[in-house]
């Protein structure tokens, strides 16, 4: 048995080498990335949000820490201000795997009437690459898709009765994927999956397929000076970064407090800390970049109320496809009467509009108005 003194040095030796592999990852990672500078296509001097401003995607992984999204990071994030994706199953695997309870689906749901996103993350968070290559992809599409996809359609607020939107992305559980897994899903259930590591890692607009990604994670040791550099990097370059990883929790925590007795501590070293995420809001905010959910980075709508989704696809006449940001942004004069709507979630992507009708609609919150700078005339 080890003592003591021999357990701290084999502790300390082993974070010295995992910051050595990670310094020497990270320096991979921006090189890769510093290659598409100049790639600046999209660079115009007419910078439209969802069309080719640059941004940067905020992705959390496994809905077991839904209470630590919740706690730490709903009023740092504010209300459409800071949009995050959030990557959910529908179990908890350190409580013995029971379902989410109806509190954590009503902080999920809160979370998306707060402008966030909320998308597959396979229902049992099974790992892709190693069940279909047991299984099958059928037999994984079947197991771990459809599952949560019915799942999500039957859950709703206990109090505001909001339902998930249909999801638009998939991220791979543990980023094990290929390319035969990404085009089963893709376009017939997902218009795009997150992976890792990619090329240069940075995402166009309208993107349909894989999106790369870089882990931000405190045991990943891509530091915060790293981060920097990425999201300077994505600017230059016309592009968007997205940045994933899982809890947000504090640089110190007591875990004796979460209650999954020794997982607590593993599963928290997959964390970071509302200290950092600070940091990142405010370089890019400092570097007039735009936060988009994964939907938005690929060119997709998305509404919480089906009346008014309905209402614009019968728009646009279209019925069965993705909803596209780019054929609302143009959009003038809007007549939304009579619809039976309640929520205005998706009315922040008619940049131009000038005039909406909204009378005989049941809305209380008319927030999301603000986000549009040409509004001159709202009936209501
Ligand atoms: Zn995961």
């Amino acid at each position: 048995m080890l003592d003591k003194k021999a357990l701290i040095k084999k502790t300390l030796n082993y974070v010295k080498e995992y910051k050595y592999i990670g310094r020497y990852r990270a320096e991979k990672i921006i090189y890769n990335m510093e290659r598409s500078n100049g790639e600046n296509t999209y660079l115009t001097e007419n910078l439209v949000p969802y069309i080719n401003k640059s941004g940067v995607v905020l992705s959390f992984d496994d809905s077991f820490r839904v209470k630590h999204w919740y706690q730490y990071g709903k009023e740092i994030f504010g209300f459409y201000d800071v949009k995050a994706t959030f990557n959910i199953n529908a179990f908890h695997p350190f409580e013995n795997n029971r379902m989410h309870t109806q509190e954590e689906i009503d902080m999920l749901l809160e979370l998306q009437s707060n402008g966030h996103e909320i998308v597959h993350h396979g229902y049992k968070h099974r790992n892709a690459f190693q069940y279909s290559k047991n299984f099958g992809v059928n037999k994984w599409i079947e197991d771990d898709i459809i599952p949560l996809l019915d799942w999500m359609e039957n859950q709703s607020h206990s109090k505001t009765g909001n339902k998930f939107k249909k999801p638009i992305s998939f991220a791979f559980p543990g980023s094990a994927y290929d390319k035969k897994l990404t085009s089963a899903i893709i376009p017939q259930y997902f218009k795009a999956t997150r992976g890792h590591l990619r090329d240069n890692n940075l995402a166009t607009f309208g993107e349909t397929g894989f999106i790369p990604s870089i882990c931000i994670d405190q045991n990943y040791f891509f530091e915060l000076k790293n981060i920097k550099k990425a999201i300077k990097i994505a600017k230059n370059a016309g592009k968007n970064l997205v940045l994933m990883c899982h809890s947000i929790l504090p640089d110190e925590c007591n875990w004796d407090d979460f209650g999954w007795g020794k997982d607590s501590e593993i599963a928290g070293k997959y964390r970071i800390s509302p200290r950092v995420l600070k940091e990142i809001i405010n370089e890019v905010k400092g570097n007039d970049m735009e936060f988009y959910t994964l939907a938005e980075v690929s060119g997709a709508a998305t509404f919480i109320d089906r009346n008014l989704e309905k209402s614009i696809r019968d728009i646009l006449s279209c019925q069965n496809e993705w909803v596209m940001i780019k054929d609302l942004v143009s959009l003038r004069e809007l007549d939304l009467s009579n619809k039976g709507i309640s929520n205005l979630d998706g009315i922040q992507y008619f940049l131009e509009l000038e005039s909406i009708d909204l009378r005989g609609n049941n809305i209380e919150d008319y927030r999301l108005l603000e986000k549009l700078p040409k509004l001159k005339r709202i009936l209501m």
